[in-house]
């Protein structure tokens, strides 16, 4: 089971071009530096993640700094390839992976990423209860087991 979360988001409509089925999307106010809404890998579920609060993030930029040395990236690139590997450091969601470069949501039905969404004005704020990100697995692995997994997935994701 994973923790779950009440937020407050802002919700919009989303209508999938595929087989036309709604969903709510939803979005965080911009205010509210250092948390994400992230996305399983299937694109249809969020997952909320508190950058101050979570225990991987710190933990992960640290190796990935090790890796990144050396290799003159800008400053954009290392903050996506730290989404593109952050994931392997969280618990699946309804046994799904966590993809932290994912940006799409996917209809529910079809799993379709195209989709139509209709924003609202002005914007509707809604109570809901999400997944929140965990890292139970990850915290069983030693630091040189979290240093290998975080390299190979650096090679298998990231080109430099
Ligand atoms: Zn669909």
């Amino acid at each position: 089971m994973n923790a779950k979360k009440e937020l407050t988001v802002e919700l919009a409509e989303g209508i999938c071009k595929t087989c036309g089925d709604k969903r709510e999307v939803y979005y965080l106010s911009d205010f509210l530096y250092g948390e994400k809404l992230l996305r399983t890998e299937d694109g249809k579920h969020y997952v909320y993640l508190n950058c101050f609060d979570d225990t991987a993030f710190d933990e992960i930029e640290l190796i990935l700094k090790s890796i990144f040395a050396n290799k003159n990236l800008s400053q954009e690139k290392e903050i996506e390839y730290f989404n593109k590997i952050f994931g392997i450091s969280c618990d699946s969601v309804n046994g799904v992976k966590i993809d932290g470069s994912k940006t799409k949501i996917a209809c529910l039905s079809c799993g379709s990423e195209q989709l139509t969404i209709n924003e609202k004005f002005p914007p509707e704020m809604v109570q809901r209860i999400l997944p929140e990100v965990t890292h139970n697995l990850w915290d069983q692995m030693d630091k040189q087991m979290k240093k290998q997994a975080i390299l190979s997935e650096f090679k298998k994701r990231c080109i430099v």
